[in-house]
């Protein structure tokens, strides 16, 4: 049963790095199911909440939609498509200011970021 579980995370995670642009349970379900059908929805579902939990990947949850999941855990931010729900890496020049700026302000020591902006995405501004 253990390496089951083991083997599932190992799919499902590498499911998630292929698809790289921050999927939705359902976008890592289609992509397992194409190779693995007997994995089911709810298994991805807990194998990803687990992972995001011990910290190896991010969860992202997204205002009015469905969370999405990011294989990168650095500090970064992301921003939504207010239309299509797109979720895509902001590029910030300095990482490190953000966390300077956290414990200057307020002492605290950061541990974790989900800053989640809004936005139109390219494609739904046209
Ligand atoms: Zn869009
Ligand atoms: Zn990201």
């Amino acid at each position: 049963m253990a390496e089951r579980q083991t083997m599932q995370k190992t799919i499902i995670y590498a499911a998630l790095c292929e698809l790289a642009n921050h999927p939705t349970v359902d976008m890592v379900y289609e992509r397992v199911q194409r190779d693995f059908p007997t994995i089911s929805k709810a298994t991805v579902y807990r194998v990803l909440r687990q992972m995001a939990e011990q910290g190896k990947i991010l969860r992202i949850p997204v205002p009015e939609g469905a969370d999405h999941y990011d294989h990168q855990t650095h500090h970064h931010f992301h921003v939504c498509c207010n239309s299509c729900a797109k979720v895509d890496d902001v590029t910030m020049p300095d990482p490190g200011a953000l966390e300077k700026t956290v414990t200057d302000s307020c002492g605290y020591e950061l541990t974790g970021c989900s800053v989640v902006l809004q936005g139109l995405c390219p494609a739904c501004r046209k």
